[in-house]
């Protein structure tokens, strides 16, 4: 008998038969002798509703007082769809109960919309386990130190899943979704993409963090750090298929580097939309200026991901830097008002259209020329780059929006992806 743990995602979630289908999925688990929990997200498009009807009502604020109503709302539709897995297991004939965060509890930080998980209390859970029931969690919330509810940020139910599983040492954490696993790259982009059988924690964290929304990087983040066995797969295949087979199914993601007989120099691409540029021209070449203008964005709370800047020509240079779209509006506003007025005659750029595209492949370590073989390829596509930025096991370049898709095929056929052997 094992103790494990099942994420549903919100497509697998998403219609009432869906749900019977996981309630089925979930209750062959538990009658195989497993103690189960299970730990679903809102229903595809709930959270997005709701969110959207906030919209409505006022424009997005920055003030704590309207971000706790967003978790207050938000945090409604994964316990509308725990109770329905309920209702739908217990209609099965299983012994079922849901909890919302806040009743285990899992207590996090008060960031709104984007808490950390602090602890969870897993003794309420461990009781009715060993009751014989199956046990649902809600995904994506907690509550806080005086009883507010929060949320993890948007694909945080992966999170709820692995700190879950990591509190109760399960014994497996498998994350069901609409994909069967970890592929080498988005398979809505490239339908050659291949599915890994295992993909190293290390770049999963990359592929995560780079834009590979398959897994919420807090969920990596923290399957590392408490060493919970993790697996990616289908939730649509037949509920019915074989438990053995079922169980080996997917990309299970390795804490060991050498699982791969043959590391494939570069395992994956990752691609994302979510930043925009902002240069500062002509600004002057002396020492403390990168820390006058990132100091400026830092204080209003805005995280900068690449930096460039170049030699000074006449003692005037540019610099450049991305941050989140969200942010882009108050990070121009803030430099406006801030950082211009003491930079003499230097200008403030942006541009929103722009993405950011990674290799990564821990073999990257061991090989040289990989880097120049990503930027040789984009140029024989025309594309230019604008930033580049690398570390041991990733390369990221920054190029024009529009090309995004030409650029992660280009990649994806470069580094022979479409050959790997799933
Ligand atoms: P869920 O609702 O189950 O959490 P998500 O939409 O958050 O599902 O994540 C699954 C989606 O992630 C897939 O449908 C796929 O389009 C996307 N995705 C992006 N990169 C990858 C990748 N490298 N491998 C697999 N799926 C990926
Ligand atoms: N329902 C939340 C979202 O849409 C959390 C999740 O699905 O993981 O972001
Ligand atoms: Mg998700």
């Amino acid at each position: 008998m094992a103790l494990i743990v099942h994420k549903y995602g919100g497509t697998s979630m998403g219609s009432p038969e869906r749900i019977k289908n996981v309630a089925k999925r979930v209750a062959k688990w538990a009658r195989a002798g497993h103690q189960m929990v299970v730990v679903p997200s809102a229903m595809s498009g709930e959270t997005n509703r709701l969110l959207g009807l906030a919209k409505e009502l006022a424009p997005a604020k920055e003030s704590n007082a309207y971000m706790r109503e967003l978790d207050m709302l938000a945090s409604t539709g994964e316990q509308a769809s725990s109770a329905l897995l309920a209702i739908a297991l217990q209609a099965e004939g299983m012994e079922s109960i849901s909890y919302a965060g806040w009743q285990v509890p899992i207590r996090t930080n008060s960031a709104f919309t984007k808490a950390r998980i602090e602890s969870i209390e897993d003794d309420k859970v461990r009781t009715d386990l060993n009751a014989g029931k199956v046990v649902i969690i809600t995904g994506f919330q907690g509550v806080d130190e005086v009883s507010n509810i929060t949320t993890l940020g948007r694909g945080g139910s992966d999170t709820s899943a692995v700190a879950v599983a990591a509190a109760l040492k399960a014994d497996e954490c498998l994350i069901y979704t609409d994909v069967d696993g970890v592929y080498t790259t988005d398979p809505r982009v490239v339908p050659e993409a291949k599915r890994l059988k295992t993909v190293c924690f290390e770049e999963m964290l990359e592929m995560a963090s780079l834009g590979s929304k398959v897994l919420q990087i807090r969920s990596v983040e923290f399957a590392g750090k408490y060493k919970v066995p993790l697996r990616v797969l289908s939730s649509f295949t037949p509920w019915d298929i074989d438990i053995n087979e079922e169980a080996k199914s997917g990309t299970l993601i390795t804490f060991e580097e050498d699982t791969q007989m043959e590391q494939a120099v570069v395992s994956g691409i990752a691609f994302n939309r979510d930043e925009a540029k902002i240069s500062i021209i002509g600004v002057p070449d002396k020492p403390g200026i990168a820390y006058q203008i990132l100091g400026a964005v830092a204080d209003g709370n805005i995280e900068v991901d690449m930096i460039i800047q170049n030699i000074g020509k006449d003692g005037r240079t540019d610099f450049s830097f991305t941050v989140h779209r969200n942010d882009y509006a108050r990070a121009i506003d803030l430099l406006n008002a801030k950082v211009l007025p003491n930079l003499g005659s230097a200008e403030v750029l942006g541009d929103t259209k722009i993405c950011k595209v990674s290799i990564v492949g821990i073999g990257m370590r061991s090989h040289v020329g990989i880097a120049s073989k990503m930027f040789r390829t984009l140029s024989e596509e025309g594309i230019n780059i604008q930033m580049i930025s690398t570390s041991e096991i990733k390369t990221s370049v920054v190029i024009d929006e529009k090309y995004m898709e030409l650029a992660v095929r280009a990649l994806h056929k470069a580094f022979d992806l479409d050959q790997v052997q799933a």
